[in-house]
């Protein structure tokens, strides 16, 4: 179960999560959104409607003008920030099943279902960008309702997993306690752990006292 939304932790000084920089270790956009439901990891990035326009921006999906107009926009209609915050748990749960059990028809037909809600109800027009860095990016650019469009990419990157067959790709990291996901694409498909420098190390770390102690 998800904690209870709480958008007014965002308008508030104190009772902040603890910030930590968000990682993007899975190789892809939906993967990594479904890291964000931090576990044992830190806080949780869909926390307030703050931290999921600060990891949306992290996550490039908006530039840093964009997220400042999501972020004043949030504070004229609270309960539009709020929707789309439930609506984003939501699909993440929906994405983290279609990651972990993707080969259940049923978490399959729960993510068609969920992604193509998303897209039904946004109404917008593509736009290709011209990145600082000189790098191109795709972007929806929504019409009326501007929350309803923040999660296209998101379902965008997960329908893509759909239609390349990516799924049998998507791995859990082997640290039982993470519970991270990611796509392998080592050419050997024996990738393990979602970050050497953390869970990676961890694992080195024990193999090695076990030698110790052996
Ligand atoms: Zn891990």
């Amino acid at each position: 179960m998800a904690p209870p939304l709480e958008l007014t932790a965002s308008f508030r000084s104190t009772a902040q999560p603890r910030r930590v920089p968000f990682a993007f270790v899975a190789e892809r956009l939906w993967l990594d959104f479904v890291n964000t439901d931090a576990g044992a990891r830190g806080a949780d990035a869909l926390h307030d409607f703050s931290r999921f326009t600060d990891w949306l921006q992290a996550a490039q999906v908006l530039d840093a003008e964009r997220a400042s107009s999501m972020r004043r926009r949030s504070l004229q209609q609270p309960a539009g920030a709020l929707a789309v915050l439930g609506d984003a748990r939501r699909v993440r749960t929906v994405l983290r099943a279609l990651a972990e059990i993707g080969d259940a028809a049923h978490a399959r037909l729960d993510a068609l279902n969920e992604i193509n809600r998303v897209l039904g109800r946004s109404a917008g027009t593509r736009r290709l960008e011209l990145r600082d860095d000189g790098s191109f990016a795709r972007e929806f650019v929504s019409v009326g309702d501007a929350f309803a469009g923040l999660l296209i990419p998101i379902v965008e990157s997960a329908a893509d997993a759909l239609i390349l067959g990516e799924r049998h790709r998507v791995r859990r990291c082997a640290d039982p306690r993470c519970g991270r996901v990611f796509q392998d694409e080592t050419k050997n498909g024996r990738r393990r752990w979602c970050d050497m420098s953390t869970c990676g190390n961890r694992a080195k770390a024990a193999r090695h006292r076990m030698k110790l102690h052996a």
